[in-house]
């Protein structure tokens, strides 16, 4: 029914190739996959399946609200939520069998805990010295996150990893956790017992470059079409604030996604395919729509990718000064606004 508006298609061969190249890079240490936020927009339920078949040993999610809605259709598996809960979250946790990262004492009774510690974060989780008090019999694992794993100056990170190691030296039989994608691919310092990745599952680059260069594939497309093609006359403009003006006669393509489906406002002077050939965005991106420059031979009815089929969510990122953990989290993929189906080639 939403077949005219857009289509994000998720390829759940890529997104296994993923985890098995994350896997490899994690060596030794278990993978855990991170599918909060619907996972990053994709879809928790089916990628958190493949993330499994794939060989990942947990998934994680931030809160448990996503964990309950997850166990609906995940059964077995082991689902972490990462984030704070209130005390009757706590009762959904249990029921559900949800295990949860805890960042203040007392430990809550009858959930399997993670001990959540502050190493430079300054965000979740307690002081090292208040994790020294935790009874250590009564966790399965101890944890903790990097702030700058991303990023060339790899000092801070590395202090961060070794007061962790520290910390976590007074939980023998706790799994120690602290890597994300980033540090999976390239502190293996960091990997302890286990990697929680989240964005590189998902083909994305966490250093903001060609995913290809860190053998990573894009698994997230998002399709729609010209819906309608209409001529601007020489001095003609296109949309709000009139921020298109055709310079000469100039074709401009209508597409019906806009910001209200995650497609940024932000994102006015990306481009585009239109049939595979680059177009840049005409004006300001609508609430519901927005205009591309057609290229000679496209059309009302003609093919636009918005990401994927060559185009990079991280070429959009960088133009439109975000990441591109809020790009696609950002799509909106509620039957009112999209379809979204899975693919799955070997
Ligand atoms: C989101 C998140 C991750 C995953 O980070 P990526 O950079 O997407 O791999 C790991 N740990 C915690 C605590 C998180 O919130």
């Amino acid at each position: 029914m939403n077949d005219t508006r857009s289509q994000v298609t998720i390829d759940l061969a890529a997104l296994r190739h993923n985890v098995g190249r994350l896997r490899s890079a994690a060596g030794s240490a278990a993978l855990y996959a991170v599918v909060k936020a619907d996972g990053y927009g994709h879809g928790a339920v089916d990628v958190g399946l493949a993330a499994l078949a794939g060989g990942a040993e947990a998934l994680c999610v931030a809160t448990v609200a996503e964990g309950a809605l997850l166990r609906r259709s995940i059964r077995e598996a082991r689902i972490i939520v990462m984030g704070p809960f209130t005390a009757s979250e706590g009762i959904v946790a249990r029921d559900r069998q949800l295990e949860v990262a805890v960042s203040a004492l007392p430990l809550p009774e009858g959930l399997r805990c993670h001990v959540k510690v502050d190493t430079g974060m300054g965000r979740w989780g307690m002081p090292p010295s208040e994790a020294a008090e935790v009874p250590a019999d009564d966790v399965v694992g101890v944890m903790s996150h990097l702030a700058t794993a991303d990023e060339p100056d790899r000092s801070f990170a590395r202090r961060q990893i070794e007061r962790f190691a520290e910390v976590a030296a007074r939980f023998p039989g706790a799994v120690r956790h602290i890597a994300n994608s980033a540090a999976t691919l390239r502190l293996p310092e960091a990997t302890f017992d286990a990697a929680r990745c989240g964005l590189a599952i998902y083909g994305l680059s966490p250093f903001h470059d060609d995913p290809a260069s860190h053998g990573l594939r894009p698994v997230l497309s998002w399709r729609s079409t010209v819906v309608y093609e209409r001529r601007l006359r020489a001095g003609e403009s296109t949309g709000y604030g009139r921020r298109f003006r055709a310079s000469a006669e100039t074709r401009i393509g209508l597409v019906p996604v806009g910001y209200a489906d995650g497609w940024a406002r932000g994102l006015g002077d990306a481009e585009v395919l239109v049939d595979g050939v680059r177009a840049p965005i005409a004006g300001a991106i609508s609430m519901d729509s927005f205009a591309v420059v057609l290229p000679p031979a496209t059309g009302a009815g003609s093919t636009v990718s918005l990401i994927g089929d060559g185009l990079l969510a991280e070429e959009h990122a960088a133009r439109s000064g975000t990441i591109t953990y809020e790009l696609v989290c950002r799509i909106r993929t509620d039957e009112s606004r999209a379809r979204r189906r899975t693919v799955d080639h070997g």
